[in-house]
């Protein structure tokens, strides 16, 4: 990405970020498949990016995949994410990323569900839950 909203040098990612997130966010990594901490995760909510905070994935968007990673089949909104070729690993793919810091979140493939076909795969790490806040729920 040319000019992400947010820049900072590689020290302070190193030093915001856990090892995993770093390695993933800004070092382009991706987690083991069936390890990440939200592949099973159902529950209502936001995944916002872990490294800057953006909202990037509604729950109502994820859906079981079998990838091993959570699976989306679209942004929260277009401009939430941006994604750009990625030749690496011998392979031709679509890299995702935040549209704010410009971390690496994971690729984008076309064998997803109605109604887009996109899959969204996304690392765990490179992620961050917030559930929805039920109303009248104890303090
Ligand atoms: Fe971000």
């Amino acid at each position: 990405m040319a000019n992400p909203e947010i820049s900072k040098s590689d020290a302070q990612w190193r030093q915001e970020l856990t090892p995993e997130q770093y390695k993933i966010l800004r070092q382009k990594g991706t987690e083991r498949p069936f390890t990440g901490e939200y592949y099973h995760n159902k529950a209502a909510g936001s995944y916002l990016c872990a490294a800057c905070g953006q909202e990037l994935f509604s729950a109502d968007a994820k859906y079981e995949s079998g990838s091993g990673w959570p699976s989306y089949w679209q942004p929260v909104s277009a401009s939430a994410v941006e994604t750009q070729r990625d030749n690496s690993h011998f392979m031709v793919r679509t890299e995702v990323m935040c549209s704010r810091c410009g971390g690496h979140l994971g690729h984008l493939f076309d064998d997803g569900p109605r109604p887009t076909g996109l899959r969204y795969c996304i690392n765990s790490a490179a992620l961050q839950f917030r559930p929805v806040v039920e109303e009248g729920s104890a303090e």
